[in-house]
């Protein structure tokens, strides 16, 4: 039975069968976990509210670290990828007016690189191919969720596509809508903290090659990082108080390009040319539990980080990845139960809080110029730069999370 009004041509269709798992959201990090599942055997449907291809133009740098290069290698991806991504050998570590830095090596780590710069739109074309070439994925494109209900057998969720009101159940739904979308979920609750700063990214071209180096200038303004990303190019995460960095977007290149030389230092040589500039704004969110009956949410819907230390998309991949895992240890009638979604919730917390911890820290304590604290800074890099113990569990953390 179907119903269509003047004010809504929206048209209901009748419920679906229960499937065993509905993914919502097919950025990289749902479609890291449905691709996961199919490599297991399992059926798959997930829901993108995108068109098909809509993201693989998104140039957005997305810093990956040596464990996502593991989980893309194991998902039979990264062969392929390589030749697109920026490998990062060193990561560089200052402030602006103290000596103190910190220098990190992939050869002093035993890593082939500490990680790698690819952009979205590559590694989001890559993980749909690689969906579509599979039988037993249910890819649904134009299709967006409106509701998530967790019930007490299946979840089930309200969604919409070609201007058909959907429903659908099952017996697990993961949402991983990227926090955009679905922000009130019953029996979820939301911690959310505005920095009141926003990021601003964007490509430039530097006078002296990267050599595979990646910068991380801590200012009292806020954390800057410039990545390698291509045979020539940096790409730019300029963070600070929303009002400094709006005027930002706008400036002239030429004026663009000073301002950023006369905040980031000499380090790189002048500041010669830069692209499109975008801006988000920056906030800690996390979700007390990341699940309810038959339901769990994961990546940038359950935890957003400052991007200070590139954490947040790798501890989301991290998230698809165990949450693969544990749903292959499960019988399939337990998937959903309480058992298996507190082994998830356990597997997962002490990464995620890790991670919005560490990165809070680096906000809190960096960004600012309170008296003498400029001094104690300089003093900790100039020590982490000293201790390799301290190193190697900094960049064994950094790159595997909690098992690093
Ligand atoms: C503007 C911007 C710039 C960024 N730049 C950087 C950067 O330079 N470097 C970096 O490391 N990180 C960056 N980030 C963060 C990074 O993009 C995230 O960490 C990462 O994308 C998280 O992946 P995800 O799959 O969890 O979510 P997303 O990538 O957000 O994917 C969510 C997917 O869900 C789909 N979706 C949303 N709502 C629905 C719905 N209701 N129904 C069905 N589908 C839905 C979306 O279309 C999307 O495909 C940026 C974020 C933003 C917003």
């Amino acid at each position: 039975m179907s119903e269509q009004t003047e004010a809504s041509p929206i048209v209901k269709t009748p419920a679906q069968a229960p499937q065993d798992i509905m993914i919502v959201g097919g950025g990289p990090v749902g479609a890291t976990l449905a691709l996961a599942l199919l490599h297991k055997g399992y059926d798959v449907t997930l829901l993108e509210a995108r068109a098909q291809g809509a993201a693989h133009q998104d140039q957005r740098a997305l810093a990956l670290s040596y464990g996502s290069i593991l989980i893309l290698e194991r998902l039979g991806l990264w062969d392929a990828l390589k030749p697109k991504a920026t490998a990062i050998n060193t990561i560089h570590v200052s402030q602006r007016g103290s000596l103190g830095r910190s220098v990190l090596k992939a050869e002093e780590h035993d890593q082939p690189a500490l990680g790698y710069v690819l952009s979205y739109g590559d590694l989001t074309a890559a993980l749909d191919t690689a969906l579509q070439d599979n039988a037993k994925i249910r890819l649904q494109y134009e299709a967006e969720a409106s509701a998530i209900i967790p019930g007490a057998d299946l979840a089930h969720v309200e969604y919409r596509q070609h201007e058909m009101a959907m429903t659908a159940s099952a017996k697990v739904v993961v949402l991983a809508d990227g926090g955009r979308s679905l922000g009130e979920i019953p029996g979820l609750q939301r911690e959310t903290k505005h920095y009141g700063h926003d990021a601003l990214v964007s490509k430039v071209v530097c006078e002296l090659p990267h050599d595979n180096i990646a910068y991380e200038r801590f200012t009292p303004a806020g954390p800057v990082a410039l990545l390698p990303n291509g045979p020539r190019d940096f790409s730019l995460v300029w963070t600070g108080k929303s009002e400094e960095i709006q005027p930002l977007l706008t400036m002239e290149d030429e004026a663009f390009l000073q301002a950023l030389h006369a905040h980031f230092g000499d380090r790189v040589g002048r500041f010669l040319k830069v692209g499109k500039r975008l801006s988000f704004p920056l906030k800690l969110s996390y979700l007390q539990t990341v699940t309810a009956p038959h339901l769990v949410v994961i990546g940038n819907a359950a935890q957003t980080m400052h991007p200070v230390a590139g954490q947040g998309f790798n501890v989301g991949m991290r998230d698809a990845w165990e949450l693969a895992q544990i749903l292959a240890e499960t019988p399939l009638a337990q998937w959903g139960s309480d058992t298996m979604l507190q082994a998830y919730q356990a597997d997962r917390k002490n990464d995620t809080r890790k991670g919005l911890m560490f990165t809070d820290f680096l906000v809190n304590v960096f960004s600012n110029d309170t008296v003498g604290l400029n001094k104690i800074r300089g003093l900790g890099l100039g020590l982490l730069d000293i201790v390799p113990i301290a190193k190697r569990r900094l960049v064994d953390k950094m790159s595997f999370g909690p098992r690093g």
